[in-house]
């Protein structure tokens, strides 16, 4: 830190990304992409046409593309804002709501953290349970704003939206924001909720579901009201934060619905064998709802895995905190990838087939 930054910032630790490798070709499975391409209508919207619009500022308003978004989800165009990726809409609804505090769980997306210290929010950690399942008991009548990811990161535990409602019930005077970053695979969405509770905001993004990381799009599904202020924070701070490129192929990706409902569920159908396999080798973990895994091997570490899997040319997210640290979180590439992983594993578990 140099001697002229403000000193608030002084313990600030930002966010840890998963490693993008740039020297040697991995598997990559530490950062929840997709392992598919984007639909053929997204990567056709990359075309010299597009490039040449680039010189023009996007729309700030992001209006097709949110039209586009409302209309898939059956809402209005009035109930969505689009960002640059949904970390941006998260950061304002911390910026807007959180003047009371937040409140989250102890294992969940490590942004919050992130967000709530740099944006000096008082904090309150509410440790999931045992087996790492959210009760929502727990978040009745905190007093300030909620956010729960659902399903959870790192855990991939999903609850239905009609075990979530009673939070937005217990809560009415404060915002629960739920994160459906991983809603898309295999799982019920709370955004027909809107509708009901003007104290909810559902965030979603591109990034894994619609294999668009690198386009930065998420965005915020709300009332109306809540919506206008966030519009207006967005708007006070980079009104064109989503790029005319990233707007035209969010768009063709809303379009190509059946394309992404396909790579999902095969995702879906390679996850559920990634665990089975698993399993098999001695590992255990949650069941996840996500497009990814969280395993433990009782006979080794999780950075033991995490650094025999690099060797073997598998990047895996490993987390140092405490209560994880036994964990790696894999997520789910293509049926190739996940064999040659459990195969990696095999090998390094030594598993005997023959016992
Ligand atoms: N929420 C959760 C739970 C996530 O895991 C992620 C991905 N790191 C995000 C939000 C942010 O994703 P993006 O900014 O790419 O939309």
């Amino acid at each position: 830190m140099s001697r002229f930054m403000n000193p608030t910032f002084g313990s600030l630790k930002p966010y840890v990304p998963g490693e993008i490798p740039r020297d040697r070709t991995f598997v990559k499975l530490n950062t929840n992409e997709s392992p598919y391409p984007p639909s053929p209508g997204v990567i056709a919207s990359f075309n010299a046409e597009a490039a040449a619009q680039q010189r023009l500022y996007s729309d700030p308003q992001s209006r097709d593309l949110n039209r586009a978004i409302a209309g898939s989800l059956n809402v209005r165009q009035e109930n969505i804002m689009t960002t640059g990726g949904s970390d941006e809409t998260l950061e304002l609804a911390f910026i807007a709501y959180a003047q009371d505090g937040i409140a989250f769980a102890d294992e969940t997306y490590g942004f919050y953290r992130v967000l709530s210290d740099l944006h000096a929010i008082d904090t309150k950690i509410i440790p999931l349970h045992g087996d790492f399942s959210l009760d929502p008991a727990d978040y009745f009548h905190l007093g300030r704003m909620i956010v729960i990811a659902n399903p959870n990161a790192p855990t991939g535990i999903y609850l239905k939206p009609a075990q979530l409602e009673p939070v937005l019930q217990n809560n009415p005077d404060h915002i629960v924001v739920i994160d459906e970053a991983y809603v898309d695979f295999g799982n019920e969405s709370m955004v027909p909720y809107i509708r009901k509770y003007d104290n909810l905001i559902v965030v979603q993004t591109f990034s894994k579901s619609r294999s668009m990381a690198g386009a930065r799009i998420g965005y915020a599904c709300a009332d109306a009201a809540l919506i206008e202020d966030l519009e207006k924070l967005r708007n006070s701070r980079n009104p064109y934060d989503v790029s005319r490129q990233s707007q035209l192929a969010g768009v063709k990706a809303v379009e190509d619905a059946v394309y992404y409902r396909e790579q999902c569920m095969k995702i879906v159908r390679t996850r559920e064998w990634t665990m089975r396999r698993l399993r098999e080798l001695g590992f255990e973990g949650p069941e996840s709802y996500a497009n990814f895994v969280f395993v433990r091997h009782p006979a080794f570490t999780g950075g033991t895995i995490q650094q025999k899997l690099r060797e073997r040319g598998f990047l895996v997210r490993h987390f140092s905190d405490e209560r994880i640290k036994d964990y790696n979180r894999i997520t789910i590439g293509t049926q190739e990838d996940m064999e040659a992983l459990c195969a990696a594993l095999e090998e390094i578990t030594g598993y005997d087939k023959n016992r």
